[in-house]
């Protein structure tokens, strides 16, 4: 291994720079020549690498985002370009690649991986959680306390004016993001795509004469339809008779400095990439597993992703919410 490529792609999440710095720190000491494709896969397809070397990933530990900048590359899903890819590579002597994203970009890396392309290691980020294969992916810590630190600003208005409040997050197939901040922030219900609450069931709890609540939060994952939370108050306001203040968080929780936990993991992470590649490995992705950093295959694209696996979080909140 003398060469290899890094590339940040799909959605950014906070805390792919320290994976990139990490992975890029160690590739130089190890003696490795380190480039970047910029914007995800494009740069492979626009054939333009640039060096890396230590200052070029100075200060970049605590920024959200990619410096890499992240893509999503329609040209990629091509097998003839691809196939150029791998060629380009090849071309330029490039032994490894490391690849920061989710599913969709190491779905990605194993069609170039079959076109002839480089040994591949790949680092998950989402702000999802929702990778199979590891009970982490970077960015997840940062995009909660962002929420919950919106949770808790609504809150203050909610209790002075004895108001309802839904608080739409992120997460379109799965619950992790609304769980956690829905548990860490008092919810009074938690949302979620894995265990959906009819509107009956929902109306039928809010009307239970024991419900003593003034004010209240309810935290709804977006599911396939970002922004439903507000058809959703309004048929749960006609139903019930009481009044939902809608706010959606969106974008606000992709961004962001990352928390201490996404830059250590992804630290360790991208140092654990860069010396698996050394190591001979290929076609791996990086997992932690019960608090240990293991390399998994890349999860099957004919797998739903990681699910919400069981109710118990949202029973445990039902009595602790009350
Ligand atoms: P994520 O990696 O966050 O899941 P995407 O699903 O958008 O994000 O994938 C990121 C990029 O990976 C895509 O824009 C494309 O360049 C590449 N990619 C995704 N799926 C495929 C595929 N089936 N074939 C080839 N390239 C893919």
């Amino acid at each position: 291994m003398k060469k290899i490529v890094i590339l940040t792609s799909g959605g950014d999440a906070p805390g792919m720079n320290a994976a990139v710095r990490a992975a890029v720190r160690t590739a130089l000491a190890e003696g490795l020549e380190v480039w970047a494709s910029h914007s995800g896969y494009q740069g492979l397809v626009s054939e333009t690498l640039v060096p890396l070397d230590s200052s070029a990933m100075a200060n970049c530990i605590q920024l959200g985002g990619t410096i890499l900048k992240t893509d999503r590359c329609q040209a990629f899903f091509e097998k003839t370009v691809r196939q150029r890819c791998a060629h380009f590579l090849k071309s330029k002597l490039i032994d490894g690649l490391i690849i920061i994203g989710g599913d969709g970009s190491f779905r990605g890396a194993t069609l170039l991986q079959e076109e002839g392309g480089p040994a591949i290691v790949g680092i998950p980020a989402t702000i999802d959680n929702d990778i199979e294969g590891t009970d982490y992916t970077i960015g997840f810590d940062t995009a909660r306390n962002t929420a919950l630190s919106a949770i808790d600003r609504i809150r203050d208005t909610a209790s002075s004016h004895n108001r309802n409040f839904m608080v739409e997050v992120m997460g379109r197939h799965a619950g992790f993001l609304a769980l956690d901040v829905g548990i860490a922030g008092g919810a009074e219900y938690i949302l979620i795509p894995e265990y959906p609450l009819t509107i009956d069931k929902l109306s039928r709890k809010m009307l239970e004469p024991s419900r003593k609540k003034m004010s209240s939060i309810i935290v709804v994952a977006e599911g396939e339809n970002p922004g439903h939370t507000l058809d959703l108050a309004k048929k749960l306001s006609d139903k019930t008779g009481i009044t939902y203040k809608v706010c959606i968080l969106g974008h606000i929780q992709r961004g962001g400095s990352p928390s201490a936990l996404d830059r250590k993991l992804a630290s360790l992470m991208g140092h654990t990439a860069t010396k698996m590649l050394i190591n001979g490995i290929m076609n791996k992705m990086v997992a932690l597993q019960h608090d240990q950093l293991i390399l998994v295959d890349f999860p099957d694209p004919q797998q739903p992703g990681r699910r919400v696996p069981d109710k118990t979080l949202l029973d445990l909140n039902d009595i602790i919410c009350k």
